[in-house]
């Protein structure tokens, strides 16, 4: 069964009830771009269902982390973007974590970032 937390800003970002800048969805996965873009390029890949953070995945995740994964690459082509690209996953407090639903940060482009 597909979790949904009504608090949850990713989760309502996913049912359509806060807009975001979509780039790719299928009936798993949302990528949007990020509202505060550290680089060039940097979008966001979340599940749709709720899982709070990295912490919480087990062994019934895989497919969905794989799956988060290894759409990256193919994403960042789409948005024309082929030199390189960063992936970070920040994980509980001490991990900088501030949204508590799971994403994959993917950022690209020439540098300097921001914050990259
Ligand atoms: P983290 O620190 O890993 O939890 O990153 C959360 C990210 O979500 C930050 O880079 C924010 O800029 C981004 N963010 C927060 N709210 C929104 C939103 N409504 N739309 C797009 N990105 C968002
Ligand atoms: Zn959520």
């Amino acid at each position: 069964m597909t979790s949904h937390d009504p608090t949850c800003i990713f989760c309502k970002i996913a049912a359509g009830g806060i807009p975001a800048q979509r780039l790719y969805e299928d009936d798993d996965v949302l990528a949007f771009h990020d509202i505060r873009p550290a680089a060039p390029l940097h979008f966001l890949l979340i599940p749709k269902q709720h899982v709070a953070s990295l912490a919480e995945a087990n062994e019934a995740h895989q497919p969905l982390l794989g799956k988060l994964l290894a759409l990256a690459p193919s994403l960042v082509r789409k948005q024309g973007f082929d030199d390189g690209f960063r992936t970070v996953i920040n994980t509980g407090p001490n991990g900088g974590q501030e949204v508590d639903h799971l994403h994959l940060h993917v950022m690209a482009g020439p540098r300097p970032w921001k914050n990259g």
